[in-house]
């Protein structure tokens, strides 16, 4: 797996069961998964020789992230390296611009969107095809966790010298989007393997605080059948026409009368689906490892009615055991998952899982123990 963070750590994990040798390419010897592995090579992702020397041995190659070169990704391959996903598939997980042009040409319902060149041009967008403010800006590259995404509230904020003008600098093609008036965001995870064999997984909701995931509940609460049913075949496709191997997460937007609108693709296994380590039969790490092995899928149904999964953000690790403590002896039903991570502020550094009958109770219970958690990490 190239990437050294927890999505890496927890494949890791899933990889244990099975005797698969896990192999992970990591940018730094204390990155997450690196600490550990027993199979870790430190380098740069960027570079192809890195790549090369990595890739021999290993009987496929996979991500922890969407950050390797596309071009260095062909070449792999031309050597004859098993890639999943392939560098064509993952290049929607890369580009945002490539992403919306090819779901567009697929009759995938997105926002109202187009490349734009620069501050006029954001101010013609907003104005003759978006239906006015506010507008999203978006590098189409480099993003993540709301990093190079901008909102702009009124054409003062698209002036010239104004915030407008910010991800222009970034040197890479600035994508504008309508904002969309959502009235919550979802997630329709699919894994699909090379010989076309695809699961779903329920549908779920995401609760973003800040541009970060908060909280997933899965099953998405009061979401219709129909619709869940919609999402699930809306993800399978996209996976199927992109050729997709590997766990997909198809971010949504549902508004007020009820149209699922694609935010963006991840192509590995995602925050989203982290519930399914506790709450589901399979894990989305499991079936990532099945998928890229060509291996048959495992079953991905919830083990209860409700799991609510928390991330736990965080400043500096202090002494966790006091807050095991509380953690553990209030509620034993309670998953606590952390990531060993360097930590800085607002930095994902764990979540907790909570599952049962009740969706208010489980809520509240990985409510309480997300924040139980942070608060003793930010002391
Ligand atoms: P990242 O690559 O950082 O995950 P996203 O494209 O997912 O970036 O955007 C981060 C958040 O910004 C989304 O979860 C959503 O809350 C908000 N957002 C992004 N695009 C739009 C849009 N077109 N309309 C409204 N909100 C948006």
């Amino acid at each position: 797996m190239i990437g050294g963070g927890q999505l890496a750590r927890m494949t890791h994990e899933a990889s244990i069961p099975l005797g698969i040798g896990f192999r992970v390419l990591s940018e730094r010897p204390q990155d997450s998964a690196a600490r550990v592995a027993a199979d870790v090579v430190v380098g740069d992702h960027r570079d192809l020789a890195t790549l090369r020397d990595f890739a021999r041995g290993c009987d496929v190659i996979t991500f922890d992230h969407e950050h390797v070169p596309t071009e260095h990704l062909r070449a792999l391959q031309a050597d004859g390296v098993a890639v999943r996903p392939g560098p064509d598939a993952l290049v929607h997980a890369q580009d945002k611009g490539v992403m919306r042009a090819r779901l567009s040409e697929l009759g995938v319902p997105c926002p109202v969107h187009r490349i734009v060149a620069d501050p006029a041009d954001v101010r013609r967008f907003a104005e003759r095809e978006a239906g006015g403010y506010p507008v999203v800006l978006k590098t189409v590259r480099g993003g993540y966790d709301g990093k190079g995404v901008w909102l702009l509230r009124s054409a003062a904020e698209a002036a010239d010298a104004g915030p407008a003008a910010e991800p222009f600098l970034a040197g890479v093609p600035v994508l504008a989007e309508e904002a969309v008036d959502f009235t919550r965001e979802l997630a329709a995870n699919v894994v699909r393997s090379p010989h076309g064999q695809a699961v779903a997984y329920p549908v779920v909701e995401s609760v973003q605080v800040a541009g970060v995931c908060d909280t997933v509940i899965a099953p998405a609460p009061g979401l219709s059948a129909e619709l869940a049913l919609r999402a699930q075949r809306l993800a399978l496709r996209i996976a199927q026409e992109l050729d997709l191997v590997g766990h997909l997460a198809v971010e949504l937007f549902q508004t007020g009368d009820d149209r699922i609108l694609v935010n963006e693709l991840a192509m590995r296994p995602h925050n989203s689906g982290h519930w399914t380590q506790d709450g589901a039969v399979t894990s989305q790490f499991a079936n990532h490892l099945r998928a890229v092995l060509d291996l048959p899928l495992g079953d991905p149904r919830p083990r209860a009615p409700w799991t609510v999964m928390t991330n736990v953000l965080g400043g500096d690790y202090p002494d966790l055991y006091p807050a095991f403590l509380h953690c553990m002896a209030r509620d034993p039903g309670l998953k606590i998952h952390v990531y060993g991570k360097d930590v800085k502020p607002g930095r994902k550094v764990g979540h907790v899982t909570a599952f049962g009958e009740e969706l208010g109770e489980v809520r509240e219970r990985a409510r309480h123990a997300a924040d139980y958690l942070r608060g003793v990490i930010d002391e």
